[in-house]
């Protein structure tokens, strides 16, 4: 089983090796899709987990026992075809492919089940054609 999950350090737990003891203690893959930590400041990671079902909601809870927020990341990207102008800057750093150009069209095509809602693509829109569902 595949869980998205986006995890707020406060500066107390920044420095908990989470990624080690996922796959330690729970079995648990962790994929890290964004991470914004730096020492002794809030840290945000989105990480992809992957392992037995029984395990991940054990690590949930585990993180939230270590004062970790977690949010299960169920948000889904939209893409306003009215605004967009197919200019393609979102493709370049999108990391799954989920937003290509199409090579004939020239048009942007989105495939939203490539998508791990990592944001990067939000900022490098100049229209603001890229948001969140929430
Ligand atoms: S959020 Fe944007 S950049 Fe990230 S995977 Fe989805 S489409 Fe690609
Ligand atoms: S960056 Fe914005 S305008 Fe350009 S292709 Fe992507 S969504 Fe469309």
């Amino acid at each position: 089983m595949k869980q998205r999950v986006t995890l707020t350090f406060s500066p107390g737990n920044v420095h908990t090796p989470i990624t080690y003891r996922l796959a330690k203690d729970f079995n648990i893959a962790a994929n890290i899709i964004r991470a914004q930590v730096a020492p002794n400041q809030i840290g945000k990671l989105v990480l992809e987990l992957s392992g037995d079902m029984d395990e991940l909601e054990a690590a949930i809870e585990w993180m939230k026992s270590c004062n970790i927020d977690v949010s299960l990341v169920s948000q889904e990207i939209l893409i306003n075809e009215d605004s967009c102008v197919d200019c393609g800057l979102c493709t370049g750093v999108c990391p799954t492919e989920a937003l290509t150009l199409d090579r004939s069209t020239f048009q942007l095509q989105f495939l939203p089940f490539r998508c791990v809602v990592c944001e990067q693509c939000i900022p490098t829109c100049p229209v603001q054609a890229i948001s969140t569902s929430f």
